[in-house]
């Protein structure tokens, strides 16, 4: 019987000739054409990277919004170098850059060359790390950053880690290991099993008021809601207040409640502060509470040649949230989560015959999808490695103790300054102040202007800086991250908010001189 007899319908024999797609696979048939789109791809970043003079376009949704609306999807442009082109003007052009030494906004930061090479790599041989089947290697490759990082920590040798999308799910995992495992030691229930306990009315979080929100979207998740979230107030540096964290456990012991998990910031997103991690412990063991510290922004010290000591304490955590993608200058996504016990992994571990089964783990067989919420998982890890391999650990520490040295020098040079004032002074990286001219002003009028100069800057493009609100007041803020930024860019940055507050001040006065000269 031929080939041709099996096939029952009258469809031709399928051979590699005809397979659709194929010019365009990643394999070793195509490697002309990936050297080739990399390097045009490669060409395209450089252009743009020499041109751009300010991290900003200025461009508003509504103007880049008409670009988009004549985009047909169904239909391929083709040839690389016209795609190429229209991405340029689709994206590139008006991208957020935030290797620009006037990027000041957000946690974001500039990015280090051997993970761009890794991203590279990873991408191409596209390895998931959820099972050893489908990565091997890279499953070792992650574990051992994992084992490296807790070795900084000092969580000890039971602990456990697995690398995650970002701070917000490491700090999802940390209240779900934190709520299942207290729910486990007091009634025995077992939630994953069985959902919430009748009375999980009665469970809470405690954080400091200066938290990440990912604290109070976590508690909607897990099914707490938010109002299962009590905010610890913090003192003047921003740091949540132990003695106030004392009394709130109390009052939940008194009312009934069940405090779950103390959630500690090593690094707040706003004000780099960090909360007093030793007294915290304390009150957590004392009274037998899940202690996460959330590490998302000041992870770097970690590797800090410098500043090390800051994080006293987190080696006393039940787990640990580190962003690599914010203070270790990884691309996006670059993340991980550490919990001291391996045990409180099991949480979240399912089984299914198709993937992990537990024969497997049985065997010994490393399937890092045990410890995640996530199945196909990126091979992240792999930007970290070819990091640390490349430049080694002490070099990251030391960009971040530049940056860090760069905030206390302009703290030190702007808080004369009579016309901006400080919310407080800095810890980690983050300035926050606001434009506060000479002339007596109202609340909401400052608070107008404040907003004015973020966008109107914004809109010029020249630099990127964030707002905050303080005590109901509006704030800038610089989030300093990029080694490259000098006193001098902020210095001209601050230029900037001055004249753009002026501005404000005058058009307001005109305004009410129109008005008294109507009336
Ligand atoms: C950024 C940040 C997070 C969230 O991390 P993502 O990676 O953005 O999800 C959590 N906590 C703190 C303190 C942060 O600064």
């Amino acid at each position: 019987m031929s080939i041709k007899q099996i096939v029952s319908n009258d469809s031709p024999v399928l051979s590699r000739a005809d397979v659709p797609g194929k010019r365009h696979l990643f394999n070793q048939h195509n490697l002309a054409a990936f050297r080739q789109g990399i390097e045009q791809s490669l060409q395209l970043v450089s252009h743009r990277l020499a041109a751009v003079s300010q991290p900003f376009s200025g461009v508003l949704p509504q103007e880049l919004a008409p670009a988009f609306a004549g985009i047909d999807l169904d239909q391929a442009v083709g040839d690389h170098a016209a795609v190429l082109a229209e991405l340029a003007t689709l994206y590139l052009d008006d991208a957020v850059y935030f290797h620009h030494p006037r990027y000041v906004a957000h946690l974001n930061c500039p990015v280090l060359l051997p993970a761009i090479m890794a991203e590279l790599i990873l991408s191409a041989v596209n390895s998931s790390l959820d099972t050893w089947d489908q990565s091997a290697g890279g499953t070792f490759i992650e574990q051992k950053l994992i084992d490296w990082t807790l070795g900084r920590i000092g969580l000890g040798p039971a602990a456990d880690g697995v690398f995650t999308s970002g701070g917000t799910q490491s700090n999802l995992m940390a209240l779900l290991l934190a709520r299942d495992s207290h729910c486990a030691r007091q009634t025995g229930g077992n939630v994953k099993l069985h959902g919430l306990p009748a009375d999980f009315g009665r469970l809470r979080i405690l954080c400091s008021s200066a938290s990440h929100f990912s604290v109070q979207k976590s508690a909607a998740l897990l099914g707490l809601g938010y109002d299962a979230v009590i905010s610890v107030p913090c003192d003047a540096q921003q740091r949540m207040d132990s003695a106030a964290l004392a009394q709130e456990i109390a009052r939940c012991h008194a009312d009934n409640l069940q405090p779950i998990a103390v959630v500690a910031t090593a690094g707040t997103t706003d004000f780099g502060s960090i909360d007093p991690l030793t007294a915290i412990a304390a009150l957590c063991r004392q009274h037998g509470i899940w202690l996460h510290v959330d590490a998302a922004y000041g992870g770097a010290l970690l590797v800090s040649p410098q500043y090390r000591h800051w994080l006293a304490g987190i080696e006393q955590a039940d787990s640990v949230t580190v962003d690599y993608h914010k203070s270790f200058f990884q691309p996006v996504s670059c993340s991980a989560f550490f919990a001291r016990d391996r045990r409180h992994f099991a949480h979240v571990t399912c089984h299914a015959d198709y993937l992990n089964p537990l024969s497997a783990a049985q065997e010994g067989t490393p399937n890092l999808v045990n410890k995640s919420l996530q199945t196909t998982r990126r091979f992240d890890a792999l930007k970290l490695w070819l990091t640390l391999r490349s430049m080694g650990a002490d070099e990251i520490g030391a960009m971040f103790d530049h940056v860090i040295e760069l905030t206390r020098q302009a703290y030190a040079t702007l808080r004369g300054d009579a016309a901006l004032q400080f919310a407080a002074a800095p810890q980690l990286s983050t300035l926050v102040f606001r434009f506060v001219p000479q002339q007596a002003l109202p609340d909401a009028v400052l608070d107008a202007a404040n907003v004015y100069i973020r966008k109107a800057i914004f809109r010029s493009g020249q630099a990127v800086i964030a707002g905050t609100k303080v005590a109901g007041r509006q704030y800038l803020k610089f989030t300093l991250l990029n080694p490259e930024t000098t006193l001098d860019d902020l210095l001209a940055i601050v230029g900037l908010i001055k004249h753009h507050g002026q501005h404000y001040l005058a058009g307001q006065r005109d305004a009410q001189a129109a008005t008294a000269f109507s009336a």
